[in-house]
Formats: C-alpha cells, sequence, structure tokens
C-alpha cells in the first residue's frame, strides 16, 4: 500500500502557496507548417505574460523572451528536492493542452538514451547526489513508484515487467483507492520498486512510460490521454554512530517523504480534439479528472470561499483525490502551465493562463514526515528517561533520609551520655566539698590533740590546756 500523504504531524505546519511557473515552448514544425504565428508576448524581465489584451503574473515565465527553459531545475524543482530531503511532501505538476509541452518540460517519456533536460531526470540524478553525499551518516530506502489515471480508472504502470500493456490491453487490472483510518490515501498492492541507483530508478522510469496508455488525436500524435504520477518516495534514518556523536533528540528520527512528478492528460476542450466514437469518450474522462481539478483549484484559490470554509469536492475524481495532499494539504508544490505560442492555440493558452493564475492562491500547509512508529519510539524514550531520572531522584532522596536519621540516633546517643556526664561531675563535685570539710575537722582535732600533749609535756593542768586550746582555736 502507496500512502500518497502522510499526515503525522511531528512539527509545525509551514504555510506555503503554490507556485505557479510558465512555460513558454517554441512553435514546433507542424505549428509553422500550417503558417502559424507567435501570439504570446514575455514582459521583459518581469514574470509576466500578455496574450491579447490579457495581462498574467506568475513566480517565474520561462521560455519565449523569458527566462531561459533550463532554469526551470534550478528555480523551481531543485529548492523541492531540498525539502524532500529535509521530510517534507513535494510535488510538480505539469498542466496545459495537449502539445503545450507537459511530457517535454517534465522529462516522463525517458528512454534512458538522451537527457533533454527534462524535470525528472534532473531529480532522480540530485537524490542520488545528495544521498550519496550524506551516506556516511544517514541510511536511506529509496522506491518509486508509477501509475496513471486512463478513464478514471487507475493503472499501475510498474506491475508486471514482462508485458508492455496497451490502453485497451484486457490484462490491466485497475488498482484501487483506499483511505487509511487516520485520512491519507493510499493505492492497494501498487509496485512500489527499491531502487539503489539512479540508474535503476531510469530503468523504471523508462519502463513505465513504455506502459502508458497513448492514443493519437489530430492535436499530438505522440500526446498521452492520461494522467501520470511517478512517485519517488525516500525514507532516511540516522546511523548511530553519527547520532551519538551529536547526540540530538532526534537520533532515532526516520524521515519519509514523498515526490510526485505529476504529467496531467491535455487541457483541451473535448470538442477541439475532433475525436468520436471511443476517443471522445476518453476525452470525457479526462474532462472529469480536468474538471474536478479545477473545481478544487478554484474552491481552494478563492480567499473568500477558503475563509468561510468552502467544500473542496477532491472526491470528485481520482486525480483529485490522489492529489489531495498537494493541493491545499501536506505537500510544497510548483505548477508548470505549459503553453504553445500558436495563434492557433490563443483561446486554450488564455484558459491555461487563467487557470494557473489561480492556482497561485492555493495555501498548502507542509510539515516534516516523522514515521510514526519512530515519533512513538521517540515519544516513549522521552517517557522512560524522565522516569530514570525521577527515579534516580528519589532514590538519592532516600538515601540522604537514612543518613539523617543515623545522625539524628547519635546526637541522641551523645545527649545521652552528655547528661550521664553532667550527674557524675555533680557528685564528684560534692564528695570533694565533703572531704574538704572532713579535712577541716580532721586538721582541728589534730591541733587539739597536739595542744594537750604539748601542756602534758610542759605539766599544765588539763583545764589550762583547754583554754590555751580554744584561744588558740579562737
Ligand atoms: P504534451 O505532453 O503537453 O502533450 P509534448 O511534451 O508531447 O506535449 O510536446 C509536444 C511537442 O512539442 C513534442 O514534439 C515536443 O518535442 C515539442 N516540444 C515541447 N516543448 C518543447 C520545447 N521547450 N522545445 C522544443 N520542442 C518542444
Ligand atoms: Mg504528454
Amino acid at each position: 500500500v502507496l500512502p500518497m500523504g502522510s499526515s503525522d504531524m511531528a512539527s509545525q505546519p509551514q504555510s506555503d502557496s503554490v507556485k505557479v511557473a510558465v512555460n513558454v515552448r517554441p512553435l514546433i514544425t507542424p505549428e509553422l507548417v500550417l503558417g502559424c504565428t507567435d501570439c504570446v508576448t514575455v514582459t521583459p524581465g518581469e514574470p509576466q505574460v500578455q496574450i491579447g489584451p490579457h495581462v498574467f503574473t506568475y513566480d517565474h515565465v520561462y521560455g519565449s523572451t523569458g527566462s531561459s527553459s533550463s532554469l526551470i531545475f534550478e528555480q523551481c524543482v531543485y529548492p523541492l528536492v531540498d525539502s524532500l530531503f529535509c521530510g517534507y511532501n513535494t510535488t510538480v505538476l505539469a498542466y496545459g493542452q495537449t502539445g503545450s509541452g507537459k511530457t517535454y518540460t517534465m522529462g516522463t517519456n525517458y528512454s534512458g538514451e538522451s537527457n533533454c533536460g527534462g524535470i525528472i531526470p534532473q531529480v532522480m540524478e540530485t537524490i542520488f547526489k545528495k544521498a550519496d553525499a550524506m551516506k556516511g551518516d544517514t541510511e536511506f530506502l529509496i522506491r518509486v513508484s508509477f501509475i496513471e489515471i486512463f478513464k478514471e480508472e487507475v493503472f499501475d504502470l510498474l506491475d508486471d515487467p514482462g508485458s508492455v500493456a496497451k490502453a485497451a490491453a484486457p490484462a490491466r487490472v485497475p488498482i484501487q483507492i483506499r483511505e487509511t483510518a487516520n485520512g491519507s490515501i493510499t493505492l492497494a498492492g501498487v509496485t512500489e520498486a527499491e531502487v539503489k541507483s539512479k540508474e535503476e530508478m531510469a530503468l523504471h522510469l523508462a519502463r513505465g512510460s513504455l506502459s502508458r496508455a497513448t492514443g493519437s488525436t489530430n492535436m499530438n500524435s505522440q500526446s498521452s490521454r492520461s494522467h501520470a504520477i511517478f512517485t519517488i518516495s525516500i525514507e532516511q534514518k540516522r546511523t548511530s554512530s553519527s547520532a551519538s556523536e551529536k547526540s540530538t533528540s532526534n537520533e532515532y528520527d526516520i524521515l519519509s517523504s514523498k515526490f510526485h512528478l505529476v504529467d496531467l492528460a491535455g487541457s483541451e476542450r473535448a470538442k477541439r480534439t475532433g475525436a468520436d466514437g471511443l476517443r471522445l469518450k476518453e476525452g470525457i474522462h479526462i474532462n472529469r479528472g480536468l474538471l474536478a481539478l479545477g473545481n478544487v483549484i478554484s474552491a481552494l484559490g478563492d480567499e473568500k470561499k477558503r475563509k468561510e470554509g468552502a467544500f473542496v469536492p477532491y472526491r470528485d475524481s481520482k486525480l483529485t483525490r490522489l492529489l489531495q495532499d498537494s493541493l491545499g494539504g501536506n505537500s510544497k508544490t510548483v505548477m508548470i502551465a505549459c503553453i504553445s505560442p500558436a495563434d492557433s492555440n490563443a483561446e486554450e493558452t488564455i484558459n491555461t493562463l487563467k487557470y494557473a493564475n489561480r492556482a497561485r492562491n492555493i495555501q498548502n500547509k507542509a510539515v516534516i514526515n516523522r514515521d510514526p512508529v519512530t515519533a512513538e519510539m521517540q515519544k516513549l524514550r522521552s517517557q522512560l528517561e524522565q522516569l530514570q531520572s525521577e527515579l534516580l531522584f528519589s532514590r538519592s532522596g532516600s538515601a540522604a533520609l537514612e543518613e539523617l536519621q543515623l545522625l539524628q540516633q547519635k546526637v541522641s546517643l551523645l545527649e545521652l551520655k552528655n547528661s550521664e556526664l553532667y550527674c557524675e561531675l555533680k557528685e564528684r563535685e560534692m564528695s570533694c566539698e565533703q572531704l574538704a570539710q572532713r579535712a577541716i575537722a580532721t586538721q582541728l582535732e589534730k591541733d587539739q590533740l597536739m595542744l594537750k600533749l604539748e601542756s602534758a609535756r610542759n605539766g599544765k593542768s588539763w583545764d589550762d590546756i583547754e583554754n590555751a586550746g580554744s584561744e588558740q582555736v579562737c
């Protein structure tokens, strides 16, 4: 299942308007043969196109006397490849009448031999250059799918490598559009071929281009009657070594983004193809996709309608369902309006220019697409880290409590010992005093006895001695 747009809101959306460039191709031989003249003027130095009384301004104008068409990739598409590597979905849409140069500009009819400066071959080259440069610290998973919408059915152009299916071949089984629970659109069972090199990717593009349903009308014998969407999906994962070096919180990020390269069927009205029967039916079906696309563009491009929250008829066709994210959704989008300068095409050219002008008002909201599983893992990881630090904190808290209790016990023991020593001290002080008193009394007794002894030796009466003793004592 190919998710056409991820809705994992991992970051703040960036509001971006759809960029519109006009590519004016030169007059081609069949037009010159018919004697057509150039009726388109590019205002010098301005991204402005004049046709008759009409003047339209865009983000860029290439071809005719405007900037060289070779600058389309550098100015409009290279920034999208950059965004793709940052995790944004991106889209390039080629719009215009049959024969106006959509396939030429996109490079969808890539044969692998000549690189005519088409957008897709340059995108492929740039993607692998960038991936190679980042190989040291990022793992890449690059896949491609290639589908076409023909008569309101979606076909897998990369299915069955053995047969080169034609439009009417009964073997072609349409694939179903599914909507996931989170509202993103997927294609059930579409081939998503993993590619490891530019050459491998180019092979898929060439093979798919051959499988495209083509039919000739009197406007352009080579032009396709179907819408073709070549999708390059990139999954990027930073490898652990670089993650530990940088030690960022995003080390487990997996970014998955998609680049839709859309080559639309001719925008002309059925009556102009001069077709009848089967071909006319095809014309009507193709117009259903483009009609719905036009209604989506005008619903999204009208500021008043947008503010009122007007209904956007994405469901009116398979094309608009698949391009839901590219127009007004999660994608950075560039529309390239291709026009012929021939006066015979003036009416269709004016229609294309009006259509493209309206698309400039579409506001998209692109977000970085993180893989939902990784995003969940990252959330759990940060929760775990928080719990670990809380546990550590509470553990260190309990250790401190134990120490405090020990200290308190020590303090109370010391207090007890202190009071015991104090009592002992008091007791000793008391006994000291008693001893001193006793010593004084003993001394007195001793003195009296000495006196008696003295007087006995001198023949004095005991009374004399007594008196003398008391005198002495006094
Ligand atoms: P679309 O896909 O819109 O029907 P194509 O890409 O098939 O138109 O172009 C119609 C014809 O015009 C082709 O023969 C193509 O080679 C020629 N062409 C388109 N763009 C240019 C260009 N910028 N320079 C020269 N020839 C061009
Ligand atoms: Mg074409």
